[in-house]
């Protein structure tokens, strides 16, 4: 007998060593990307399931494949446990990622050609809502808001001139750099006056969403859409919620509209997700993100970094590098050498090209998960500020990355797991 792992490293050494790389990688490392996490090894063991090998084409009881009994039940599963979680009226939990999830809203509610009214992605909007090299881009008419200038916050004064300018049939928030909560009611009422549907992209907060730290957007918007492995803490993947009324459409337009068979392993390791986020222990885990990012978030701003918006609402921040003379990449690169994983990022109204930027991203999830607390998240803080006073500094990016694999033996991520 043999486990898959041994099974793997026999028939793929080079493989097997690729994700024991990265294992240690992220066990050795401080992952502070703000769309990423760790997850339950229940997760990683349906992930790795025999599901895989299972077509089921169609929805429960109404499959174009034999064989689907035990399909069913971990799809009805995972369907009934994200309704409990989200409390929405119709969920399809087959997208494949966040962006087919919002592909399949638009396909399913809107004609190509259509207006669609969104987030500037240079502002901290996401490539599915509208960017011209998405799909998005080339098959909507998206027109976009951004944040005010002053304070880096959505003007939802420009939200609502742009929605009686331009007609949109659809309305999308939501966002993947935005450090501030989002109010749906207030994109409810733009909506409303120009007879727009609304979507939340809810891929980055679902889990403050879920622990009802943000105010509930679901009885605010036609479509609520969302990744699985952001703060929700599943694996990669993606999901629709929406009202009734649009249940059978959606569930057309992701299948057979943009999807073929669904990911069964992916599926039953959401469910095993959802049952976790259920658990009371899991509002615990997203008040600590949110306790972390304020933490990070001061400690920085001690340290004269300047914050888009000059804080957070949630599990991430953004810096404008600015100030200090210094361009995302270079930050990006010099964090990574020393054992803390960013990403650079455009900040709003920035100057430089997305390849440089001028920001870096910086998020809570992922460290939250390892049981980093305040003290950790101070201890970060200082090695960014000691970094950025010296990117270039090799001797400096190795002495700290010994500090950060010492601090983080400390913390292991999957400490029970063989
Ligand atoms: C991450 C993200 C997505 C897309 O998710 P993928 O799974 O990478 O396709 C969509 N929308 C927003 C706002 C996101 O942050």
């Amino acid at each position: 007998m043999k486990t898959a792992k041994q099974f793997l490293a026999e028939t793929d050494p080079e493989i097997d060593s690729a994700c024991t790389g990265e294992w240690r990688r992220q066990e050795e490392g401080i992952e502070l990307i703000a769309s990423e996490n760790v997850v339950h090894p229940a997760v990683l063991a349906a992930a790795g399931s025999v599901l895989t090998n299972k077509y089921a084409e169609g929805y429960p009881y109404a499959r174009y494949y034999g064989g689907c009994e035990v399909a069913d039940i971990a799809e009805d599963l995972a369907r009934d446990r994200a309704k409990r979680l989200f409390g929405c009226e119709h969920v399809n939990v087959q997208p494949h990622a966040g962006s087919q999830a919002n592909m399949a809203v638009y396909l399913s509610a809107l004609q190509p050609g259509d207006t669609i009214l969104a987030m500037d992605l240079s502002h901290g909007g996401h490539l599915t809502h509208g960017s011209a090299v998405n799909f998005s881009g080339r098959l909507f008419n998206f027109v976009h808001y951004g944040v005010r200038k002053e304070d880096g916050r959505i003007d939802m004064d420009e939200v609502e001139k742009k929605a009686l300018e331009h007609k949109p049939r659809m309305i999308v928030c939501g966002a993947s750099a935005y450090p501030r909560e989002i109010d749906a009611e207030a994109f409810r009422k733009a909506a409303d006056k120009v007879g727009a549907l609304l979507m939340f992209d809810i891929a980055h907060i679902a889990g403050l969403v879920a622990a009802k730290l943000h105010k509930d957007p679901v009885p605010w918007c036609d479509f609520v859409t969302t990744t699985t492995h952001k703060t929700l803490r599943g694996p990669r993947g993606g999901m629709v919620m929406c009202r009734a009324e649009y249940a059978k459409a959606l569930d057309k337009a992701i299948f057979p509209g943009i999807q073929g068979g669904p990911l069964m392993h992916i599926i039953a390791a959401k469910a095993v997700a959802f049952k976790l986020a259920l658990e009371p222990s899991f509002r615990d885990y997203q008040k600590q993100i949110l306790v972390n990012a304020k933490a990070l978030a001061d400690a920085l701003m001690g340290y004269g970094f300047d914050l888009v918006s000059k804080g957070t609402d949630n599990h991430m921040m953004l810096i404008d590098l600015r100030n200090k003379g210094l361009t995302g990449k270079v930050m990006e690169f010099a964090l990574n050498e020393a054992g803390l994983t960013v990403n650079k990022n455009t900040v709003p109204f920035d100057t430089e090209k997305p390849t440089v930027t001028s920001g870096i991203r910086l998020g809570t999830p992922a460290v939250t998960t390892r049981g980093f607390r305040e003290p950790e998240m101070k201890r970060i803080a200082a090695w960014i500020d000691r970094i950025s006073k010296d990117p270039g500094n090799e001797s400096l990016r190795g002495a700290i990355k010994v500090e950060v694999k010492e601090l983080c033996s400390k913390f292991p991520l999957y400490a029970d797991l063989a």
